[in-house]
């Protein structure tokens, strides 16, 4: 039986994971979740699942959630901030953390779960953006098993040789085993065909309106802008320790092929699926095995359209700064990673138009100069200062 926790198990990643979870009781035990304002998605989790601990943003929603746990006769420990996302996620009886927080946010807990070697099964991208290096060399360290959740990285993990071998010890060995490159695929998003003065004047109900996937808000405006392929080209890099040369990109609007690797004697081997996430949660959460996710099958009968197609870098220059962060390297994938928060939640609230993320996220990256080491305390601290210079930004463009 393994014994989890659930960072953000009140959004779309989170909910599929306990709906996994739910299918196999004797499988899984739940021992911590965490959410950040939701108590009452929470509060219904901790009825079905029962946690010793769960932790949410504030102690004005830790107090509200604990009055509303006392009248259904519950007795969990909830607490609220920083330090006990940290402790839920390291908790002694826990041996997996789904690492599914949205944003920043998510790095500690999971960065301190990984030094003492648990399993992560790693949804939260920007948690790796921010902090590839000092992230996969803590794995490698404690030995952690670290395994993709992103359905693209999932689907390249199944396609690499030994992908047994499922911690940061792995890095670098691919292009000896006759690795070319991987291609990642995306859809497109909803704005796929969309001109770019027809970019301009988009909303955020239609940016978060993904014709495949149904995805919490900040990674739909993601998908919707390709800054979610940037970020996932940076992932890559990092979980599979291959340059950026070797990580392309390609458009393939109907996401059934979630994405594919290339050898150097012509084999390129795919992973196909259904848009849900609920399978590469399932691969994380019964690795070695297979469980049974509760997915839909692909079905060949009914005829798949099955189409490939190069981005469009003009229409999306997110993913251009992406690679142009990567290449920079040190402190500049924090720095992007940091702007594009700042941005895509300004666009959300109707301060900035939906192709001045792209514009923000450039002039914070041209514009902030920090020289701090390459450790988690300088990582924290650039990210701090590119979200400051993000949001005085916002203030000089508000629409
Ligand atoms: P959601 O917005 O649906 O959920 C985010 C979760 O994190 C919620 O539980 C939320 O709590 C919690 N949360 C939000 N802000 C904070 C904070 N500041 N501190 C602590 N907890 C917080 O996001 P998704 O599930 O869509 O995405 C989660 C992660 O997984 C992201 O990194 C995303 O890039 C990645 N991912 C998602 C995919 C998808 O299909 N959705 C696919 C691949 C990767 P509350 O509900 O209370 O606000
Ligand atoms: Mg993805």
């Amino acid at each position: 039986m393994r014994h989890i926790c659930v960072l953000g198990s009140t959004g779309s990643i989170g909910v599929s994971t306990l709906d996994v979870i739910r299918a196999h009781p004797h499988l899984f035990k739940v021992e911590s979740l965490t959410a950040h304002s939701n108590i009452e998605l929470l509060a219904k989790q901790c009825e079905e699942f029962k946690p010793k601990m769960v932790v949410l943003g504030s102690a004005d929603v830790a107090n509200r959630l604990n009055a509303l746990l006392k009248t259904m006769g519950l007795n969990i420990s909830v607490e609220h901030g920083a330090e006990a996302l940290v402790t839920a996620s390291t908790l002694t009886s826990v041996d997996t953390v789904m690492a599914a927080i949205v944003g920043a946010a998510g790095l500690l807990p999971t960065i301190e779960a990984a030094k003492l070697g648990k399993r992560i099964l790693l949804a939260n991208k920007e948690a790796l953006v921010m902090a590839g290096d000092i992230f996969m060399s803590a794995v490698a360290s404690s030995g952690a098993e670290l395994l993709p959740i992103d359905s693209e990285h999932n689907a390249i993990y199944q396609c690499l040789p030994d992908a047994n071998t499922s911690n940061g010890g792995s890095r670098g060995k691919y292009a000896s085993l006759g690795v070319k490159e991987i291609l990642l695929t995306a859809s497109g998003g909803p704005f796929r065909n969309h001109s770019l003065d027809q970019l301009k004047e988009v909303t955020p109900d239609q940016a978060c309106a993904h014709p495949n996937w149904v995805m919490g808000r900040k990674i739909s405006v993601d998908s919707a802008t390709m800054m979610n392929k940037g970020l996932e080209v940076i992932e890559a890099h990092h979980l599979f320790g291959l340059p950026s040369e070797q990580i392309k990109v390609l458009i393939h609007p109907q996401s059934v092929v979630h994405s594919m690797v290339r050898y150097i004697d012509g084999s390129v081997i795919a992973q196909l699926g259904q848009p849900d996430m609920k399978t590469p949660i399932a691969y994380g959460l019964g690795w070695p095995l297979r469980i049974d996710a509760g997915v839909k099958e692909l079905d060949f009968a009914t005829a798949h359209d099955l189409s490939f197609e190069p981005v469009d870098l003009q229409r999306f220059p997110c993913l251009s700064l992406s690679y142009q962060a990567l290449a920079v390297g040190g402190l500049s994938p924090t720095i992007l990673n940091a702007a594009n928060e700042v941005a895509v939640d300004a666009f959300l609230n109707h301060r900035i138009r939906f192709t001045q993320i792209a514009e923000l996220v450039e002039r914070v990256l041209d514009q902030t100069q920090v020289i701090g080491a390459m450790s988690l305390e300088g990582i924290l601290e650039a990210d701090k200062t590119a979200r400051q210079h993000a949001q005085l930004m916002v203030k000089g463009l508000n629409i």
